[in-house]
């Protein structure tokens, strides 16, 4: 069943479209990153759902029961969602117990009740040391494991969390993903993440929902919209990769033969597709091979497990991307060999 349904959802600021006609579920239990660079509508989209924003048009229910369409509101504080921000919004002299205490305290929760439900929220965002330390005392890391527990502690079945890591350097980042694995795991709460880094994105969710210009280009599981985007921004948004033209031959059972410069090699298809095409190839998929598409080698970077290789095809400005184990010599001509390819749907051939 779903937890949370959007329907033709919408949202204008003045003359700006935040969020355009925009229909998704939420199924109980499920955690569903939404990605999208800056501006494209995804905070829009938290606090239309958290009810800090009325709907221009559209709907937003919680199961069956309608929260918002543009005459009618459930206050947020009626809705029982827990909302994590990039900021961190703590009281800075108040201790970390104190700070996460807080929600039980404005419910009238028993004090008896209180350390208790404290303590294993604590526990759970690994800061159990840290009850009696205050929060300037705090590093950033820890300040937003506080913000998380204080989410955690009043037990809200519906969790959003806007951009939470984008104040973290990046190794507090990888720890933190973990931290989120976990509590989503622990608390079995439908879960709604926004980030703008793909990478946070295909490690936690379930689901990535793409957003682009206020719309979801694509709502599919992390594996789908890295091996089968789309269309071309979804493509550009997840993974790294190269797309290029090309001709369809022959097609059977969603796996087409296509030729480029020349070479031939299959590649995986949504519908029956013919003629002119562009072709997502991923870095994993192609190796320099003693044969395949003709290549000249523009550039060569190590990234440490790898050698990030830059090529050109024949046809101008068509360029490929390879890891290679070794470093390779740029205006060298090679071959490249492809062992999975995705024909891009949707989209005019370049
Ligand atoms: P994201 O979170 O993906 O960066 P937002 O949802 O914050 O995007 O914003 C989407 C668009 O709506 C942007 O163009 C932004 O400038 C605009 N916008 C958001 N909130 C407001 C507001 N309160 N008033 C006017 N414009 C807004
Ligand atoms: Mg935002």
């Amino acid at each position: 069943m779903s937890e949370i349904k959007v329907e033709r959802l919408s949202k204008r600021f003045n003359e700006t479209a935040a969020l355009d006609a925009v229909s998704l579920d939420f199924a109980a239990g499920s955690f569903t990153a939404l990605l999208g660079p800056s501006g494209c509508g995804k905070t829009t989209m938290l606090r239309l759902i958290a009810g800090f924003e009325a709907p221009s048009e559209g709907s937003v229910f919680f199961g069956k029961e309608l929260m918002a369409d543009p005459q009618r509101q459930v206050p947020p504080e009626a809705r029982g969602v827990g909302v994590v921000f990039q900021s961190y919004a703590l009281w800075p002299h108040m201790d970390v117990a104190a700070n996460v205490a807080y929600p039980l305290k404005a419910r009238h929760v028993e004090r008896g009740a209180i350390a208790g439900r404290v303590g294993a929220v604590l526990d759970i965002v690994g800061l159990s040391r840290f009850e009696g330390r205050r929060i300037e005392e705090l590093s950033g890391g820890q300040r937003q494991r506080v913000a998380l527990a204080r989410c955690l502690v009043a037990d809200a079945r519906i969790i959003l969390f806007d951009e939470p890591l984008a104040n973290l350097d990046m190794h507090l980042r990888a720890s933190m993903v973990d931290a989120f694995r976990d509590i989503h795991r622990r608390t079995g709460a439908t879960i709604v993440y926004v980030t703008h880094d793909q990478a946070e994105a295909l490690a936690l969710a379930d689901r990535v929902a793409i957003m682009s210009q206020g719309k979801v280009l694509q709502a599919a599981p992390p594996q789908e919209v890295y091996r089968a985007p789309a269309n071309a921004t979804v493509a550009g948004f997840v993974g790294r990769g190269s797309i290029v033209a090309g001709t369809v031959i022959d097609h059977a059972e969603g796996i087409a033969t296509v030729d480029v410069a020349g070479h031939r090699f299959a590649a995986r298809s949504a519908g029956i597709s013919s003629g002119p095409v562009n072709i997502l190839l991923r870095p994993e998929a192609l190796r320099i091979s003693p044969e395949g598409m003709p290549a000249t080698v523009l550039d060569s970077i190590y990234r440490g497990p790898v050698h990030e290789v830059r090529l050109a095809l024949p046809a101008k400005g068509q360029e490929l991307l390879i890891d290679n184990t070794e470093a390779v010599a740029v205006g060298q001509s090679v071959h490249v060999a492809v062992s999975d390819a995705w024909i891009i749907p949707d989209s005019e051939p370049s």
